[in-house]
């Protein structure tokens, strides 16, 4: 079953035609990436998913919903969370606020019940605490929950904004570009846990340039130029298809 569906989907800023009857289809679980030359369209596309930009033509269907016209919170609270390429934490919060912070998307407590203890609120806080310390354990990062996260090493921090990507519940995992500025050695952990994470059946995709992260963990692939798509299929696929390698791969290894 398909998460994610867009449906000839058109965006232009302006007099330029960002992205031109696009379609793309993305299976339930599975890690998906979509890649393709700088100005291809790829954080436009990501913009069109998370409702921060709405098509001037086409659909787009999550969970079986038209979430197209919907603002970024309505599409986020139905199970869609995003990374971004620089990072994005709170200076003065600890890991574990970030995680239960989160969460808040999906509570049920009013903030009457919050500030006078009322059961509801109360549930959710044992609640909270318990599903924060569960992903923290699940991420490697139980270590550093009380420590401020924006004071951890930069492949740590990138861990701290997938945890509370997956604290807010959301079923489809939007990352852009989360080998950017990383080592090699962070790069491997990094491609370890998105592939851990899918397997616990969240739906990753992802916008990457790092071809080995693309390569490793993808399901399918989905290339971009111009805005259109012009290739999707398996990693193997991909890399053999001339398109792609003219227009952004460049000749393929010798194998
Ligand atoms: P990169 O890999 O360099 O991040 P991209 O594939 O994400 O590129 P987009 O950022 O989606 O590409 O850009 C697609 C096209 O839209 C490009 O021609 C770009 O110059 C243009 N564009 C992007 N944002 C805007 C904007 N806010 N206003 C006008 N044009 C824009």
């Amino acid at each position: 079953m398909n998460i994610l569906t867009l449906q000839d989907v058109d965006f232009r800023y302006g007099g330029l035609m960002a992205v031109s009857g696009f379609s793309m289809h993305i299976a339930e679980g599975s890690i998906t990436s979509l890649i393709g030359p700088n100005g291809a369209g790829k954080t436009t596309v990501f913009n069109l998913i998370a409702g921060v930009l709405r098509p001037d033509k086409g659909e787009i269907i999550f969970q079986n919903k038209p979430i197209h016209r919907l603002p970024p919170h309505r599409i986020a609270a139905l199970g869609m969370a995003r990374t971004f390429q620089n990072i994005k934490l709170f200076e003065r919060l600890s890991v574990k606020e970030h995680l239960n912070l989160a969460q808040h998307l999906k509570n049920e407590s009013t903030i009457f019940g919050e500030i006078f203890g009322l059961s509801a609120a109360a549930r959710d806080k044992t609640r909270r605490n318990s599903k924060t310390r569960e992903i923290l354990d699940f991420l490697g990062l139980s270590g550093c929950a009380d420590l401020p996260a924006a004071s951890l090493p930069y492949g740590l921090q990138r861990r701290v904004e997938f945890a509370r990507a997956i604290a807010t519940g959301a079923r489809l995992l939007l990352l852009d570009e989360p080998a950017a500025g990383m080592n090699i050695g962070e790069t491997a952990d990094m491609t370890r846990l998105i592939r851990r994470i899918a397997d616990t059946g969240i739906t990753v995709l992802l916008v990457e340039h790092d071809m080995r992260v693309v390569m490793n963990i993808s399901d399918q692939v989905w290339v971009i130029n111009y805005g259109q798509v012009i290739a999707s299929g398996t990693p193997q696929e991909v890399r053999r298809n001339s398109h792609v390698v003219s227009a952004y791969l460049g000749e393929p290894e010798a194998t």
